[in-house]
């Protein structure tokens, strides 16, 4: 901890000044005032970023446009061995990006170093293969006296705004810049304006590689500020969001009436569901992660945990053991398992939420309160893992995402009732099933209208599966193909021969 401190101590003597990055140069906003970043472990500022406006977001975005006729015109082994250089320059300076994301969202290190750093790494390497890979279909109507062919050929859209969300910052940035990049689009990326940091690093290893000017791009800032511009400006083809249900509402209104193209991943009220013959000792141990990994900041963390009613009682009774055990501290700190919530914002709303729950009488069981750390840590924005029972079907927290380390537990009778109320949230992400029965976990997953249902499992992600959620929680997929087919326009081509 010692070190932690001495390190947090350095950053903010050095105060880094995040520049914005456009057409292969770091360079301030047009509004010269900057925003300041915070260390979540503290509560202290430790660096500044701009706060861009329209101005700077077209300039991004004509940038990225000049850009476009080259990049798209480079052979796909060629782009794909951009990326695959991207990968490695990520890896040369691996510790210097885990440390920077666990700083600023205050996840564990070792969580950033054993998930998001390698997994942002895994993105281009992915993409910069399957690039290699992507076929487009092809049919034969012919017959004696009509010899037709059709085929698909499929082109890159122009320029795309890529807008992410703080928890996850450079797994998701990356998740949407390759397939981008891969397939021929350049473009304006919005990383969040609370953690920017690991983005400003992407951008450095850009210029390092000397990656071809204007292909990608990274605007600074607020999205009340630059958001409209970049989502609805003509030279825009396209948006991929990820973020929260009501920020995708507006984005959806401000680029659809233009046309573009749009992806949206939003927000998920997910549900685990564990009926009476599962295997108690995997699915406690799986679910307790699904609560509190991350700090319960990750948008496929459940919230809500349906247990059938003859094992409820025990099976409380494991996860609260589980949960006393996990260490609330320092990320820095080799044995924390939850860091702080990331920021003073998020801390109050989960804070808040949490109140109101105990208002409307649902029983706190575990946790409730922020956590009390020592003198060096009290500034930061610790949240103890917090188990509720609720016994309400619409009450607050069974419908509105928390997003933190939040879980409330609820018996059930038998299937038809855990598949309600499973379904009874606007959101549709995903739910984890644990039964040992295979054909009950298939009936029970098929009436479930989320995008990914995982059995006896949760959270592992095959990069080439469809992602996405159902209702509220968003519209198109991502994933393998899916990411191409979202960053390229198809044309049917017929030829009479
Ligand atoms: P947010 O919606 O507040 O912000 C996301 C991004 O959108 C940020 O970069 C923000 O600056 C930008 N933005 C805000 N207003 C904008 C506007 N009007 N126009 C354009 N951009 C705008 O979300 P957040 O608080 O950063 O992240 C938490 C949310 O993200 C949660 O709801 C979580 O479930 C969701 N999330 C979803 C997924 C998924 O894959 N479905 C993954 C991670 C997080």
């Amino acid at each position: 901890m010692a070190d932690a401190r001495e390190h947090y101590n350095f950053l903010k003597v050095i105060m880094i000044q995040i520049q914005n990055f456009i057409n292969g140069q770091f360079q301030s906003a047009t509004d010269p005032v900057t925003l300041d970043n915070y260390n979540p472990a503290t509560g202290e500022a430790y660096s500044t970023l701009p706060d861009s406006d329209a101005v700077d977001v077209v300039f991004a975005i004509q940038a990225a446009k000049k850009a476009f006729t080259k990049w798209s015109a480079l052979p796909a082994t060629e782009r794909s061995m951009w990326l695959n250089k991207i990968a490695d320059g990520i890896e040369n300076r691996f510790d210097e990006f885990a440390k920077a994301e666990s700083i600023d969202t205050g996840k564990p290190l070792w969580l950033s170093k054993e998930l998001d750093i390698p997994r942002a790494i895994q993105n281009f390497r992915f993409f910069a293969s399957r690039i290699l890979h992507y076929q487009s279909q092809y049919t034969d109507s012919g017959s004696v006296n009509n010899d037709v062919i059709n085929y698909v050929e499929r082109s890159p859209l122009g320029v795309a705004a890529l807008i992410t969300p703080w928890n996850l910052p450079l797994y998701l940035l990356t998740w949407k810049i390759a397939p981008c990049l891969a397939t021929g689009n350049t473009a304006v990326c919005k990383p969040s304006e609370v953690t920017p940091m690991t983005a400003y690093l992407l951008a450095q290893v850009l210029e390092e590689i000397k990656f071809p000017p204007g292909v990608c791009n990274f605007v600074f800032g607020t999205g009340a500020k630059l958001g409209d511009t970049l989502t609805s400006h003509p030279g825009v083809a396209a948006v991929s969001f990820t973020g929260g249900t009501e920020t995708g509402r507006k984005i959806s209104e401000s680029a659809s009436s233009k046309f573009k193209k749009i992806s949206l991943e939003m927000g998920g009220k997910n549900a685990a569901i564990v009926f009476e013959d599962a295997n108690l000792k995997k699915a406690v141990s799986s679910l307790v992660r699904s609560a509190f990994l991350n700090q319960g900041e990750i948008c496929l963390c459940n919230e809500r945990y349906f247990i059938q009613e003859s094992i409820y009682k025990e099976f409380l009774e494991m996860f609260v053991e589980a949960t006393s055990k996990l260490k609330v501290g320092d990320p820095f700190d080799k044995d924390t398992f939850m860091g702080p919530l990331v920021s003073k914002a998020h801390l109050e709303k989960v804070t808040n939420a949490v109140e109101r729950m105990k208002q409307d009488k649902a029983k706190v069981i575990f946790g409730g309160n922020s956590e009390p750390l020592s003198d060096e840590l009290k500034t930061g924005y610790y949240f103890q893992p917090t188990i509720i029972e609720d016994l309400s079907d619409c009450s607050e927290l069974q419908q509105e995402e928390i997003f933190g380390p939040v879980a409330s537990f609820r018996p059930f009778k038998g299937i038809a009732e855990a598949i309600k109320w499973t379904n009874t949230t606007p959101y549709g992400l995903s739910t984890s099933i644990w039964t040992q029965d295979l054909t009950k976990a298939h009936k029970v997953a098929s009436k479930i209208d989320v995008g990914t249902v995982w059995v006896n499992t949760w959270m592992k992600r095959d990069l080439r599966m469809p992602f996405g959620g159902m209702k509220d929680s968003g519209v198109g997929r991502e994933g393998g193909d899916y990411s191409f087919d979202f960053f390229t326009e198809t044309k049917t081509i017929c030829i009479q021969l």
